[in-house]
């Protein structure tokens, strides 16, 4: 896609079309994103429109490559019940990850640990929790130690 005036590098690729940890750092989503080969704001194009860029904010929690596609679309259109949707979607995991986090790193609990009490605690299946689990520990090391 050519660059005009009604489209800008990406804000949050900085133009690459993929999000690496620089990125990730720069936009403070250590704990909820992990480094990979296609960016999701401009879905790997590297441009996105001037429009689109001013109306919604690059480090937009939501818009990532996992997410469901349909609840997406209607998000970006921002249909208001999408939006509350995410919204609700967003403060549970943001207390979910700030858990794991705590107890993983403050109160020294292990996998298993962690994993038992949110099942008890948060009703969150247990296979559910051990993905959650897994993946903020995983992002601890890889976007926070290094
Ligand atoms: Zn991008």
């Amino acid at each position: 896609m050519k660059k005009n005036k009604d489209f800008i590098d990406c804000p949050r690729c900085l133009g690459k079309g993929y999000v690496d940890l620089n990125d990730i750092k720069r936009l403070r989503r250590e704990l909820y994103w992990e480094p990979g080969p296609h960016c999701a704001y401009c879905d790997g194009k590297k441009i996105v429109a001037f429009d689109f860029a001013s109306k919604i904010n690059p480090d937009d929690w939501f818009i990532t490559s996992d997410v469901d596609k349909l609840l997406l679309k209607r998000y970006l259109k921002r249909e208001p019940k999408a939006i509350r949707e995410v919204k609700k979607m967003e403060d549970f995991m943001v207390g979910l990850v700030n858990c794991i986090y705590h107890l993983y790193v403050n109160e020294d609990k292990n996998r298993s640990e962690i994993v038992d009490l949110l099942i008890k605690d948060s009703a969150v299946p247990k296979k559910e929790a051990e993905e959650y689990v897994d993946k903020v520990i995983r992002a601890i090391f890889s976007n926070l130690i290094k």
